[in-house]
């Protein structure tokens, strides 16, 4: 089911048209549905727990949408959160998401975030490097604590995703080598500071097929022999995020009740709890970006520039990626031609289409990038001394501005002249 629809000729969210949040909050704007949100969390679950998986332990992987009301909505739906920074720890404590289901990730946890973790009693660290879990045994048995941690290990299995966001080959940076993950676990296990429970894989992003992953799963199955067999416990596993979502109309991807049915086959018989970490599957669909055509100018061809008010430092995928967004008028009259998409930024990489088949656009006319609701809002930076950009929640008939818009004066109020220059 769809939330983004056309009602009477306009794109609406849930039941709210978008020209009201244009009008009320100015563009750009991210616009996420919260019953799609809801949607999303609930599907997600019931592949596992349909498939026969017992009780997973789902953590919404925030970096890919740490808005506060966004995770707050899923805080609702009892899930958990992965978290990367000690800022995003700190979000997901906001959100109201219990410490005992958050996950820290991350290959460069600092001093002060492990500390921190520990101070919040969080679920699990997972930890990325021998190095890392002596620091962080350390510092719990200092505080009279014990960290409960799993180990990531890296599969040396190739997603087949785009290279920036592939993160489970043996030349990533991410996890410990597998050849050497037993026995990193083995000594990790024997310091008093950490209670080692369980083993952590999470190859790339945005894949869109499930074999890269069953392949990863098989090898995370023979490691929890190998660690068992040398006497210590496994008693969870985390599977990680990576799931991809449509993003062209007519993209065919694994569905959630695929998923489930492999990752239940391929860990039959491991008799842990069985840990996941979607980001991008939850809230991709569930957001766009609402922007204004600036104006259209003619180019050297025969395809025209269309110059919207959104750039690649309020949605950088395509610039980053070379990532693909669809783009639709919000009223559309049924015209299409081909244009190149571009930002106002000075920088040719502000570019997210080339020469593409789109709704035929006016000047002042709404248009909205589609599945932006992740990676998008939170890679946003304010190149080009541009506002940051604000995001609003729609839920039935009703909206709220749940990120105000940063105006480039009050980025400015937190820069200084130092005095030798006055
Ligand atoms: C980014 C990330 C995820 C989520 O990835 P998606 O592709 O958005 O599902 C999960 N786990 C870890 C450790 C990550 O870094």
């Amino acid at each position: 089911m769809d939330h983004f629809q056309i009602i009477n000729g306009v794109l609406h969210v849930e039941d709210v048209p978008l020209p009201r949040i244009a009008d009320e909050v100015g563009t750009p704007v991210y616009v996420y549905s919260q019953a799609t949100l809801v949607r999303h969390a609930q599907v997600f679950r019931d592949a596992l727990l349909n498939a026969g998986v017992d009780n997973p332990h789902i953590a919404f992987a925030i970096k890919a949408n740490p808005n506060l009301g966004v995770l707050r909505v899923l805080a609702k739906e009892g899930y958990g959160a992965d978290v990367v920074s000690g800022g995003e720890l700190t979000r997901a404590m906001a959100a109201g998401i219990a410490p005992e289901d958050i996950v820290f990730s991350g290959v460069g946890k600092t001093a002060e975030e492990m500390v921190q973790g520990l101070k919040s009693g969080i679920g699990q660290f997972n930890i990325e490097s021998e190095e890392e879990g002596r620091e962080l045994a350390a510092f719990a048995e200092t505080m009279g604590l014990r960290a409960t941690a799993a180990l990531r290990v890296n599969p040396d299995v190739d997603a087949k995703t785009h290279g920036k966001i592939s993160t489970g080959k043996a030349e990533n940076k991410f996890g410990v080598a597998y050849d050497r993950a037993a026995g990193i676990y083995g000594r990790l296990a024997h310091l008093p500071g950490l209670e080692m429970r369980g083993l952590a894989i999470h190859i790339g992003s945005q894949m869109s097929s499930l074999e890269p992953l069953e392949a990863a799963i098989g090898k995370l199955g023979a490691l929890i022999r190998d660690v068992r067999a040398s006497g210590n416990n496994v008693t969870h596993a985390d599977l990680g995020g990576g799931l991809g979502v449509p993003y062209q109309r007519d993209a065919v991807l694994p569905p959630p009740d695929d998923y489930g049915a492999m990752v239940a086959r391929a860990t039959k018989g491991w008799d842990v709890r069985l840990m996941f970490e979607p980001g991008r599957v939850i809230c991709g669909n569930a957001g766009v970006l609402l922007t204004r055509v600036i104006r259209v100018k003619a180019s050297a061809s025969n395809t025209p520039f269309v110059i919207v008010d959104a750039a690649m430092n309020d949605l950088a995928r395509p610039a980053l990626y070379d990532a693909w967004h669809d783009f639709d008028a919000v009223a559309p009259t049924g015209q299409t031609g081909a244009a190149h998409i571009v930002g106002p930024v000075c920088e040719t990489g502000d570019t997210f289409a080339m020469g593409r088949e789109i709704d035929t656009v006016a000047a002042n006319d709404l248009a909205v990038f589609r599945t932006a609701g992740a990676y998008g809002a939170t890679m946003a930076s304010t190149y080009n001394s541009r506002g940051l950009v604000p995001e609003v929640l729609v839920s039935g008939d009703r909206f709220a501005v749940v990120a105000e818009r940063i105006m480039p004066a009050t980025i400015l109020d937190a820069e200084h002249v130092p005095d030798w220059l006055d």
